[in-house]
């Protein structure tokens, strides 16, 4: 049995195990490969990850808090996660640690239409929000960045490029990305985020990454004013997709991966 899992601290909530799992049995692979998910505290990411290869394992997901820690241990990279400061997906192949991040094209693939010449507005600075610029410039979108704390937009934008803005004009972009844990918690986003529910437009699209409640407040109300809308799951099971071609070289089975990453 070949072994893949999701590494992350906490990761019980994590719907990666059941939406890979049917993706690899509707392959008709789940009798040489199996998913699951692992808890690591910081300190015990990096040991019990060099020792994932000797334990069976083929290659892992890897979420928060441990993207910069697998982009450091691996001994090869992607350009893409090199560029991004931070891995997602691990392979363990030839006694060799290699690091990628389909975060970037994963958010790419969901979205309705290429961004390339479009304003764009992301939320966010932190992991999730590297790896949206990034994919959103390669693509020749015009990207700008709002922070709650704005320092961390301005070096985003110093490393990375687009630029930080301190109050976006919400009705003027073609493009705008929640990348902001607001509302994980139930918060409101609207009281979070320089958005009002009344200011999205049609002909916008708007992407929410966090997916606890469904549809997200964010999503309901771009939607409700004919903006095209990609939620956190779709773009979850993009990344999901692009990390299962790495370790398995098929197409991943985007239907079954929804239908059991939505269950
Ligand atoms: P992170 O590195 O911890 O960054 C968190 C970001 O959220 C920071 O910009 C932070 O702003 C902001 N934030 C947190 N609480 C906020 C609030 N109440 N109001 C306004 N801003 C707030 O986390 P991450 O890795 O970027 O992940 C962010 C979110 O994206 C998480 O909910 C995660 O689950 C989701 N995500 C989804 C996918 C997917 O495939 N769907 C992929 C990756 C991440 P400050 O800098 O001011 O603290």
């Amino acid at each position: 049995m070949k072994r893949l899992a999701v590494l992350g601290h906490p990761v019980g909530h994590s719907r990666s195990p059941a939406m890979h799992n049917a993706a690899l049995a509707e392959l008709g692979l789940a009798g040489e490969w199996h998913y699951e998910a692992i808890d690591l505290a910081p300190d015990e990411f990096e040991p019990r990850v060099r020792g994932l290869a000797g334990e069976g394992f083929a290659g892992a997901n890897v979420t928060v808090p441990h993207k910069g820690a697998a982009l450091a241990l691996a001994d090869s990279l992607s350009e893409t996660a090199r560029e991004i400061g931070a891995a997602n997906t691990l392979s363990f192949a030839a006694g060799e640690i290699r690091a990628d991040n389909t975060d970037a094209q994963g958010l790419l693939d969901a979205l309705p239409a290429s961004p390339e010449g479009t304003r764009a507005l992301v939320l966010g600075a932190g992991g999730a929000a590297r790896a949206v610029v990034w994919a959103l410039l390669c693509e020749g979108a015009e990207v700008e960045v709002w922070n709650r704390t704005a320092l961390r937009a301005e070096h985003l934008c110093g490393e990375l490029g687009g630029r930080p803005v301190a109050a976006p004009d919400q009705g003027t972009h073609g493009l705008i990305v929640n990348t902001t844990a607001a509302g994980l918690r139930g918060e409101d986003p609207f009281a979070e985020l320089p958005l009002e529910p009344a200011g999205f437009a049609a002909g916008q699209t708007v992407v929410d990454l966090v997916y606890g409640e469904q549809p997200s407040r964010l999503l309901a109300a771009a939607a409700a004013a004919g903006a095209a809308v990609v939620d956190g799951i779709e773009v979850l099971v993009r990344q999901g997709a692009l990390s299962l071609r790495i370790w398995t070289g098929h197409e991943a089975p985007l239907e079954a991966m929804r239908a059991a990453a939505r269950r």
